[in-house]
């Protein structure tokens, strides 16, 4: 783990993330083994407890596989602080991520909250919500980029940084700084709807879906086409179950708007999403979980 960075003029040492749920949570820890202050607001109990979980298990496996010692261990998790309201966070941090659910008025109420705090930049993990749309709730709009992690945060090395019409340089080097502090790659791409990687990412599960629906083959058969043809290191059906399946319909429902039918979503995700069978979170998707 790097030492604290706050003796380091331009690095970033606080973090704000709201929503400790999949991404928050996997957020924090990156953040946190970074050597950053980390505060994170999450208006569910249950889900609070559920991320003091998720992050136990991660450090545990992080040892195990030698990533980070012992001592380290005690020192990321003290770095982090959970609260349960936005103005509870403390003023003027370096970057403030929003991770709520994949829903505009939501993520609206939430940034114009945490505008209030003062960041220095407010960042929107959205898979795929028109940055612009989001940036004209922010007074300084300048402030305001997309963050994209992916999930399971602390695996993949990837953030794409979404640059809005009214997104500042000082925003997008902040972003890129925190990038490089977290060990990660960055891309940057503008503002369209689903960016570069939700549009990939989505068509090739959708058609999966699409196919098992159709009676193509088995969902391990389907995704085993994916693996061995093409090389991929999941398959499109199991990612769906690791990205959530509601979280898919969301980003579905959005793209079908902005791009059109071929974004439809398939009636087998939301006949899924509507009997609670989310994935990995909820023991169910389209393979058992235990
Ligand atoms: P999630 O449902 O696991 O977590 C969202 C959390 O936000 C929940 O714990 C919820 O209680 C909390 N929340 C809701 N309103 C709040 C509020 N006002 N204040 C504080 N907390 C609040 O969702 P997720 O999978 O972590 O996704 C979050 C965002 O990240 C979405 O925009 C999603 O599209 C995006 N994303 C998800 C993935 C993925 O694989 N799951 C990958 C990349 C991006």
């Amino acid at each position: 783990m790097s030492k604290s960075q706050s003796d380091h003029p331009g690095q970033i040492s606080s973090i704000g993330v709201v929503g400790a749920g999949t991404m928050g949570t996997g957020i924090a820890y990156v953040a946190a083994l970074a050597g950053c202050a980390v505060s994170v607001v999450e208006s569910t109990p249950a889900a609070t407890q559920k991320m003091w979980a998720a992050l136990a298990d991660a450090v545990e496996s992080g040892v195990k596989k030698g990533r980070i010692t012992g001592s380290d261990s005690s020192l990321l998790v003290s770095r982090i602080s959970a609260l349960t309201h936005i103005d509870e966070l403390p003023a003027s941090l370096d970057i403030v991520i929003e991770t709520v659910p994949e829903d505009l008025p939501l993520k609206i109420d939430v940034l114009t909250q945490i505008e209030r705090r003062s960041p220095k930049v407010i960042a929107s993990n959205t898979s795929a919500l028109s940055i612009d749309e989001l940036g004209s709730s922010i007074n300084e709009p300048g402030r305001f980029l997309g963050m994209h992690f992916f999930n399971p945060v602390w695996s993949i090395k990837l953030i794409e940084l979404v640059i809005g019409k009214d997104t500042g340089q000082a925003a997008v080097d902040a972003a890129i700084q925190f990038s490089r502090q977290t060990g990660k790659e960055h891309l940057l791409v503008k503002d369209h709807p689903g960016f570069a990687t939700s549009r990939l990412d989505l068509i090739a599960s959708l058609e999966a879906i699409r196919m098992l629906e159709a009676g193509v083959a088995s969902a391990t058969d389907i995704d085993r086409a994916a693996e061995l043809a093409y090389g991929h290191p999941v398959g499109p059906l199991r990612l769906t179950d690791i990205v959530g399946l509601d979280v898919r319909l969301d980003i579905a429902r959005a793209l079908e708007k902005s791009l059109g039918s071929r974004f439809a979503p398939p009636g087998l995700l939301i006949d899924m999403v509507n009997k609670g069978e989310l994935g990995q979170k909820s023991g169910k998707g389209f393979f058992e979980w235990v």
